[in-house]
Formats: structure tokens, sequence, C-alpha cells
């Protein structure tokens, strides 16, 4: 019970979420065409020293606003993080830990590119303390990745997924479907490829056309909405018969490998986000804010600390909480409401009804679940929340 008496439309924790930490690490061998990330190609050699002292400083100044709370997990994002060294990996891992507890199971991510992954350097992540590794897939189909301008083959990729199973229990493949001139049939191949592995997790998603990238300049020639949702269904059925739970939109789990890290976004937990253009929300005993940094990394490296600030106004709060939580195929427990957002449930208890009445949750009075056509239908069912 963390939500405790206020003013209507105040916020008010007695106890905050949990914590999670995200890494920004922001360049890349190359561009891929579609990509929208903060991600930035690598010209020479990676100021990895300069930019791992840039994060710790980033960590130490937010440490007063996380005084006396834990890690649930870590999260090295990108970009390619394994562009970055073992001893840097160890350096920042290090650095966190002496700064801020880890709960005992905490789950430590990092994203790698089976283009710049070598076994020694796996087991090197593993031993800096890593326990999840994140392989950015995207398809098995050599055609496929010349056309996402992908830097690793398909001959890589397996590769990497068998090195990367060498070195850790816990493995996720991402991998795309929608992709430039791809059948139903080319999809298929591709999850039932990623499945064959035995990883723990699997996320599929589907190529967007997103502004500020090359394929939306010059698009692609994409298969039609319809085809695209073939393959979804293609992607949760082969997920499903091989023992996978489908628990988000694009995330499918062996039991009890779901990720814990995504979870915690999904959950409105807090999170601390280091790194160029990184966000972050922390929680406070009265609001709820957010946090942003620099996307440049040099003015990053130069400035490293946090740049914008808001605190969020708590009429905006239970959409945003809504953005996360309706991504989850059984939803959240419906007292969740009121433990992230601080706000009493009572707020949005009419939302509520209106998206019942429309078909887009369930008539679950103790979760917020979205119905199969809610899922379907998710912008339609978040409007409702919209303040
Ligand atoms: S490797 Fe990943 S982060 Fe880097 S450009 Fe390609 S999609 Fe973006």
């Amino acid at each position: 019970m963390s939500a405790v008496l206020r003013a209507p439309g105040e916020v008010r924790f007695s106890a905050l979420p949990p914590l999670a930490l995200y890494a920004h690490l922001p360049w890349c061998v190359r561009k891929c065409p579609y990509c929208d990330f903060n991600s930035h190609e690598r010209a020479d050699a990676l100021p990895e020293r300069e930019y791992v002292d840039a994060l710790v400083a980033d960590l130490e100044g937010l440490l007063p606003s996380v005084w006396g709370r834990r890690l649930r997990s870590i999260f090295i994002g990108g970009g390619t993080p394994s562009l970055f060294s073992p001893e840097s990996i160890d350096r920042l891992l290090a650095a966190v830990r002496a700064r801020l507890p880890l709960e005992p199971d905490a789950e430590v991510t990092l994203e790698a590119n089976p283009g710049t992954a070598e076994a020694g350097r796996l087991r090197g992540y593993r031993g800096a303390g890593v326990n999840r590794v994140s392989l950015g897939i995207q398809s098995f189909n050599d055609k496929k990745l010349l056309a996402l301008g992908r830097i690793h083959s398909a001959d890589e990729a397996r590769r990497a997924i068998e090195m990367a199973q060498a070195a850790f229990d816990n493995v996720n493949l991402d991998l795309m479907y929608g992709l430039p001139g791809q059948t139903l049939a080319e999809a298929r191949q591709d999850v039932a490829e990623g499945l064959r592995f035995g990883t723990t997790h699997l996320s599929a998603y589907q190529l967007t056309l997103e502004p500020n990238t090359v394929f939306y300049r010059k698009p692609p020639p994409l298969p039609e909405h319809d085809a695209c949702a073939d393959m979804q269904l293609a992607v949760e059925e082969l997920a499903a018969a091989a023992g996978f739970e489908h628990y988000e939109t694009s995330a499918f789990a062996r039991p009890g490998r779901r990720c814990r890290h995504n979870l915690n976004y999904w959950e409105f937990g807090d999170y601390l986000g280091l790194g160029a253009g990184a966000h972050g929300k922390l929680s406070f005993a009265d609001r709820v804010t957010r946090h942003e940094r620099h996307k440049q990394p040099r003015e990053y490296m130069a400035s490293a600390g946090t740049v914008q600030e808001k605190v969020i106004a708590p009429r905006e709060l239970p959409f945003e909480f809504m953005l996360n939580a309706l991504r989850l195929v059984q939803g959240v427990p419906a007292q969740m409401f009121d433990e992230r957002t601080g706000l009493p449930g009572s707020v949005i208890l009419r939302k509520l009804e209106a998206a019942r009445g429309k078909g887009l949750l369930e008539e679950d009075p103790l979760r917020i679940r979205p119905t199969h056509r809610g899922r379907l239908f998710l912008n339609e069912l978040l409007q409702v929340f919209l303040d």
C-alpha cells in the first residue's frame, strides 16, 4: 500500500516505485537506414574512458535524488554497447555498484550486435557482472539483412547466438518483421529459426518508417498493413507453440524470464537514465519527474548532467501510466495505478468504465487489462485516458 490520503489531484507516495538504471552507449559501426535511436556512426576510436567517466559523474549528480534506494535492474543499451570493451563495462558496473546497492537478483542486460560479438568479449561482459544479453538479430535472411543495412550476415547471427548461449543462461533475440519485400513465409521462417535456438526471450518488432531516417525519406517496398497483421499473428502462434508467454505487444518470454527491466517501464516504475539523450523518471514523496540529457555525445560528455528536468503534471499521470501499462497483455493489478502515480484510483474510475463500455478493457475490477479489441485498437483505448 503506497498511496495515502491527499487532496484531489495531489500526488502523494508513502512508498516509492522500484528503481532501475538505463545507460546509453550511443555509437554504432554504421547507422541503419530505419533507425531513429540516438545512435551515431563511430568515426575513430571510441572515447570509452571519457564516456564512462561522464556516465559516473552523471550518476553521482543523481544520487541525492535516490538516496537509500536499491536498483532492481540495469540495462546497457544503445547504439551498440558491445563496441565497448569488457574492461569499460566492468568499470561502469563497478562504479554503479559502489554508489547504489543492487537487489540480490538484479537483472543486468547488455545489448550486443552480432557483428561485434566475440566469445572472449562476451565472457568478459559476464565477468563484469552482466547476466543477460540481448542480441539485435533482426533476420536470418541475408537479403533482408542487406536491405536493413545491418553489418552482420545470417551466419554471423547464428554464431553470435551460440556464443551468447555459451556465456549466458539468459539471452534475448531481437527480430523484426514487415521487412522490405518480406512474405509471410519468410517472416515465419525467421521466427521459427529464432525459436529453435532455445533462448529465454524473444522480441519481435514490426519495421516502421520513422521520421528522420533514410527509409522515411526513401521508403522501401514494405508489406501491406494486413500482411503485417498476419505476420504478428504468426509470431504469436509460433512463440506460444514453443512455450513462450506473450506478455507485451512485442515481447515473448519463457516462464520466469520476462525482462525485468522493461517490465519496470511498463509498470510505470522509476528509472535513472544515464548517457547521451537518455531519459529518466523519478518519483518523490509529492511529485513525479522526468529528466533528459544532451543528445550529442560530445555535448553530453562536456556537460555530464541533467539538462532538463520537469515535474509531470498530475493530470497527465493517468495517460502516462496507461501508455505503458496497457502494452502488457495481462495488464496490471488495479491498485498499481495508485502505487505508481501517487493518485487515488478514484480519478480514473469514470474513464475505466467508459473503456469497459466500449469493450476495450476487461470487466475485471481487480485488474486494468486490455481486451483483445483493446490491444488491436490501443490508440482508441489510450484516448480515453487523455486529460
Ligand atoms: S545497430 Fe541498432 S542502434 Fe545502431 S544504427 Fe542499427 S538499429 Fe540503430
